[in-house]
């Protein structure tokens, strides 16, 4: 009897889709990991091949046939399909989407793989005549040739790039006339740099102990303050396991993935480095893709999605900034790489180090329950000074542009003595809300429950939950006044009110709008680490990792927008970005401090950070979710609807109530459904129902029969709906 192929494609359905093998094809040629083309519908689709059997729920005569293999050998191993289906099993997501979405680009539509691109030069042989020659006819050729000899005759094409302007056309010329070859490294690109200082003795303890684990899974939470030596830590690890032959999977959170980091790693490390993220073209990230699954690269370096690439002989997983939000996939299939790395390492039988100044309350959950162990780097490295952190009460003050006086006069202070300062405002844009000061009317988004923000440059009303702008009206569109204001501060407008106030000391600015271009943010890092601007405004992005050796003064305008969110973990997201934001200061050599404006001088929250520390927060944090039942005390699930009409996603999640009731014991428990925090969003309205059990196993065997039954409720080809495993936002 012929073997019957199970193919995962990306479709929303929950399994796999069985075909038969294509025809004239022996059965040992087939193997799981490889991608085939099959028929679907009219269509055909590129499908991967996940397991064979003998079984088929579907009638035998209604089974196709394959058309075609696409791939002789397998691209990914038989255990990296395994994690996958996991994972998909996991977040109850279709399995098909999930091991497609693993997939470079390309590869998920079926192209064949690119070849690999050379990456390294050499120089060929050239006679003196020749290079006379050269010297007075082509300049540049002779100067790359130049540069390549004094480096033992060949070097890493990225090194080159970043040396010569259109190094790529000289490149050509070179090739062309057979003075250089281009190859392949299989040796280190660059010389590496080792740096000459010592282990602080926390930082050698750290070490130590995920050392003495290589070969075996363990977890760790490495809770160091900001500039503790953690990434010295990651390095020292990371040395020992390619000792061992084996590789490093290292993810870190989106925005902190510079070229800073890139080659400090490299400068470090041997061999090739595999960088995945999304800022790169499909083409580099499939070529990145290939080094890590075919074991080129040992070191694996990326964002999220870097949790899903195949690497073979696993020695290593590290999880950067672990309490980082960008770790979650907020759309789609909704998955946490922070978690999937543990579940990563544990599969692969190596440990996984899990390290931040704010570890999350999850992480410190499981500290306290044994399942993590708990390595902590109390002090600064070397000879830098934790900040001091101060409030200053803006209640019944005169600000100008959202600026207290003692603020002003703090940054008059540090830049007068030629330090660095940086102004925190965790909100892009000239203002919040454009208002008619004649008619009262602001600027809605006409297509969500929020306001169109004010771009002054672009001259632009701009909505930041769906992109919806329009030109800035000159007049008020409701009854014609010329009275309109902006209401509120955001970065552009605290940049032009430093400038006025400090013209002679030059300012950088660093959002999102100002780093939309890329290579942008590391040129405005540049000249911020070269001292060549002494102030820096920004929002969360100047918050996550980055190294500024010379910020003397950190301000926080405005603290209090965080307080009083409706999410439960609002305080715990507020006070990691405060922390995060006050650890940028005071690197260097001078003791750096900290101000927060703020109207509440007096809430916990804040007097718990500045006359304690972060830790003292969480203790108390951890203590109300016991009490109050919440994660990470207790597990959530959260089903969203929406909708073109409010009730019709009330509707279908009213029937998923009642599914719940049906198929649910006591141990589920199901609140809502209730709309959304921000109801309206790109014209749609959307609610929730949130389930939640007090054990993970029971939650996930109930999820097993209750989201493929989703599907079945009369309302469900009505509304767009998704299940959220863990959310960890509940908009
Ligand atoms: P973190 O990742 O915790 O923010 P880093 O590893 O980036 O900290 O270290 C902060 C700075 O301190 C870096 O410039 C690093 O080179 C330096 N550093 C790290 N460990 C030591 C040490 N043991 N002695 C001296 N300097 C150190
Ligand atoms: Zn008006
Ligand atoms: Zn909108």
């Amino acid at each position: 009897m012929s073997s019957i192929l199970h193919i995962a494609l990306a479709a929303p359905v929950y399994g796999l889709f069985d075909y038969l093998p294509p025809g004239n094809v022996p059965e040992e040629n087939l193997v799981p990991g490889q991608r085939l083309l099959v028929p679907f519908g009219r269509t055909e689709r590129c499908g991967m091949l996940v397991s064979l059997s003998n079984q088929t729920s579907v009638a035998r005569h209604k089974l196709r046939a394959a058309h075609a293999i696409l791939d002789e050998t397998p691209l990914m191993s038989r255990e990296h399909l395994a994690f996958l289906c996991w994972v998909a099993d996991y977040y109850h997501h279709p399995p098909g989407e999930v091991l497609l979405s693993a997939l470079p680009v390309r590869l998920r539509k079926g192209k064949p793989p690119l070849v690999p691109r050379p990456d390294r030069i050499r120089i060929g042989d050239i006679d003196a005549d020749t290079l006379a020659t050269l010297e007075r006819r082509a300049p540049r050729q002779w100067q790359l040739l130049c540069w390549l000899s004094d480096r033992g005759g060949s070097a890493g094409m990225r090194e080159l790039r970043s040396r010569f302007d259109n190094a790529h056309g000289v490149m050509r010329a070179l090739r062309n006339k057979g003075m250089i070859t281009l190859g392949m490294a299989d040796d280190a690109m660059l010389p590496l740099q080792q740096p000459q200082f010592s282990l602080e003795p926390e930082q050698a303890q750290a070490v130590a102990a995920v050392a003495s684990r290589l070969g075996q899974y363990h977890a760790f939470l490495l809770d160091g303050i900001t500039g503790s030596g953690k990434t010295e830590v990651y390095l020292r690890l990371a040395q020992q396991v390619l000792e061992q032959g084996r590789s490093i999977l290292f993810l870190v959170p989106e925005i902190s993935l510079t070229p800073q980091l890139i080659s400090r790693l490299e400068k470090r490390l041997p061999g090739p480095m595999a960088v995945l993220h999304s800022g790169r073209s499909d083409g580099e990230r499939e070529q990145a893709w290939q080094m890590a699954r075919k074991g080129r690269a040992r070191v694996i370096l990326g964002t999220r999605s870097a949790v899903l690439a195949p690497v073979p002989d696993l020695g290593l997983v590290l999880v950067d900034e672990e309490h980082d939000a960008s770790y979650k996939q907020q759309e789609g299939f909704r998955y946490s790489a922070r978690d999937m790395a543990l579940v990563r390492a544990r599969r692969a039988g190596c440990p996984v180090v899990l390290g931040s100044a704010t570890p999350s309350l999850e992480s410190l959950k499981n500290t306290r329950d044994g399942r993590y162990k708990w390595l902590r780097l109390t002090r600064r490295a070397g000879t830098a000074q934790s900040p001091r952190m101060r409030l200053l009460d803006i209640r019944n003050q005169r600000l100008q542009g959202g600026l207290s006086p003692q603020l002003l006069q703090a940054l008059e202070e540090v830049l007068t003595q030629g330090r660095q300062a940086m102004v925190f405002l965790n909100r892009r844009g000239y203002a919040p809300v454009l208002s008619c000061y004649s008619c009262g009317w602001l600027s809605d988004c006409p297509r969500c429950d929020a306001r169109q923000t004010m771009h002054y440059r672009q001259r632009k009303l701009v909505c930041h939950h769906c992109g919806n702008e329009r030109p800035l009206p000159s007049h008020c569109p409701s009854c014609g006044s010329g009275e309109l204001h902006p209401l509120g501060q955001g970065t552009e407008q605290l940049e032009q009110i430093l400038q006025q106030h400090f013209p002679d000391h030059p300012l950088v600015r660093i959002d999102r709008d100002a780093t939309s271009r890329k290579g942008s943010l590391d040129h405005l890092l540049a000249q911020v680490r070269d001292g060549r601007a002494s102030l820096l405004v920004g929002t969360q992005m100047l918050a996550k990792g980055h190294h500024f050796p010379g910020v003397a003064l950190v301000g926080m305008v405005d603290v209090d927008g965080g307080l009083f969110g409706a999410d439960f973990r609002a305080a715990e997201h507020m006070a990691q970005l405060i922390i995060q934001v006050a650890g940028r200061a005071g690197r260097g050599e001078h003791p750096g401090q900290v101000l927060m404006q703020t109207r509440y001088p007096d809430h916990p929250l804040l007097q718990t950070l500045v006359n304690e520390d972060y830790a003292a927060f969480t203790r108390e944090a951890l203590k109300e979710r016991a009490q109050a039942e919440l994660p990470p005390y207790s597990f959530q699930t959260l089903i969203r609807a929406s909708a073109t009409k409010a009730e019709t996603a009330e509707q279908f999640l009213q029937q998923t109530a009642a599914l719940v009731e049906k198929l649910a014991g006591r141990e589920i428990q199901a609140w809502g459904p209730v709309p959304a925090p921000m109801q309206k969003r790109a014209g749609k309205y959307r609610s929730h129902l949130l389930l939640q059990a007090g054990q993970r196993g029971r939650l996930q065997e109930f999820l097993s029969t209750f989201v493929p039954a989703l599907s079945t409720l009369p309302d469900a080809g009505r509304v767009r709906w998704s299940v959220d495993v863990d959310p960890l936002d509940l908009y």
